[in-house]
């Protein structure tokens, strides 16, 4: 193994979204191959002996490391601008690691309450139950993450934009209250992706990817993975990925490389898409509010431009309507009435889908909770792909002139 197309920090983006992390056989394929196997023959037991005492660079089996696995990671550390990434075999799973990796019985999270459901459900249920207790700020709020900060804090979680309101937190600023705490300052970066936002550039310690959504980018595979400092992750979470085996398989781990290479131009193009809807969403008379980071009218409109390229692809709106049941008929109704668009939880894909966050993904939360995140009857979530805008307001167009 080896003709590793070095590529080093001098090259941009772009060039290294298709050119980084490559590994060639003797073969010198100029596709990535796929490396389908569970382990690696050796010619002698003593080389056996030495490979598996340097596992973390070598080829042994394939819970610990794999040629294709590897690729993945090298190229996705190079968009994030970090040295090194761990991939994990969903999103999930990367926050698992994370949190095992870094903390112990006894240990506290300082987390943004505007954060993806199941993480919530992490944090509040299961890490609780093995003494790591978890409080939740507004992200926005500088002074309650100060103010959260105890002696036995370890960890800050931030996930900006959120979702599905699009709120948009400081990273910089978020950061130094971390540093000054000493704790480990973790970004899921999911929404953005590193075509739109690097947070390590921004003072993040840690960045934590759903790789299912924007990466692949296409609906095909689970995936995630977190980037950061080579020594915290080969030493603190390559051991507990290689030992609990939340790995990435080698078949994910290459759809996924070939995502990387046309993320900026598909996140780009999304992005266009995405503010365009916004601005008509914004105009239409059924409609209450839009949340687009993208839109002047985004309370932390001036801050995503800074922090972020551009808006991304999530579009939110809330549609007008007397009750809350009136509300709810008029988002369904805009909802049954597309035809191009899909009803899907996901998001991310080239594919635009729309949701129904109150009675879907936040279904479970209880109303008066629920309402109290902004997450009216109203709302709905647009993850805007990569059709034709207009054809995508035509679509939703039938459902918001029969609402006005
Ligand atoms: C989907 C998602 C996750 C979880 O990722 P999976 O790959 O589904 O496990 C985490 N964070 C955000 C922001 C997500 O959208």
């Amino acid at each position: 193994m080896g003709n590793n197309t070095n590529m080093d920090d001098t090259f941009n983006f772009d060039t290294l979204a298709v050119r980084s992390g490559t590994l060639r056989s003797e073969f010198n394929e100029h596709s990535e191959a796929l490396y389908l196997t569970s382990s690696f023959c050796f010619s002698s037991a003593g080389e056996a002996a030495e490979r598996f005492k340097t596992a973390e660079t070598s080829y042994t089996y394939s819970r610990f490391t794999n040629p294709t696995v590897t690729m993945f990671q090298d190229r996705l550390a190079a968009l994030e601008g970090g040295e090194a990434c761990m991939a994990t075999a969903s999103g999930m799973s990367a926050i698992l690691s994370v949190v095992m990796a870094a903390l112990q019985a006894g240990d506290h999270i300082v987390s943004s309450q505007s954060i993806f459901g199941s993480t919530i459900g992490m944090f509040s249920q299961i890490f609780g139950k093995f003494g790591i207790t978890t409080t939740f700020v507004d992200p926005a709020d500088l002074d309650a993450w100060q103010n959260a900060v105890r002696p036995e804090t370890k960890m800050f979680f931030l996930e900006t934009p959120s979702n599905p309101l699009t709120e948009v937190a400081d990273i910089e600023a978020i950061s130094k209250i971390s540093k000054a705490a000493n704790a480990l300052f973790v970004v899921d970066n999911c929404f953005c992706s590193p075509a739109l936002q690097q947070p390590l550039k921004l003072g993040a310690d840690v960045v934590m990817h759903s790789a299912t959504k924007f990466l692949d980018g296409q609906g095909r595979v689970l995936g995630g993975a977190l980037v950061g400092s080579r020594q915290f992750i080969m030493e603190k979470v390559f051991p507990f990925v290689r030992s609990a085996g939340p790995t990435l398989s080698a078949f994910n781990a290459w759809v996924l490389l070939k995502g990387l290479e046309t993320l900026s131009l598909r996140v780009e193009k999304q992005s266009a898409n995405a503010l365009e809807i916004a601005s008509w969403l914004e105009a239409h008379p059924a409609v209450k509010r839009v949340f687009y980071p993208g839109l002047p009218s985004h309370p932390q409109h001036a801050l995503a431009m800074r922090q972020q390229k551009l808006g991304g692809a999530i579009v939110s709106f809330e549609l007008k309507g007397d009750t809350p049941e009136q509300q709810r008929a008029n988002a369904w109704r805009v909802i049954d009435n597309t035809k191009v668009c899909s009803i899907t939880g996901n998001l991310g894909d080239t594919r635009t889908t729309i949701t129904h966050p109150a009675t879907t993904t936040h279904g479970r939360i209880a109303p008066e909770a629920r309402e109290a995140a902004g997450i009216t009857e109203g709302l709905i979530r647009l993850a805007v792909g990569l059709e034709n805008a207009q054809d995508i307001r035509n679509d939703l167009a039938r459902g918001l002139d029969a609402a006005a």
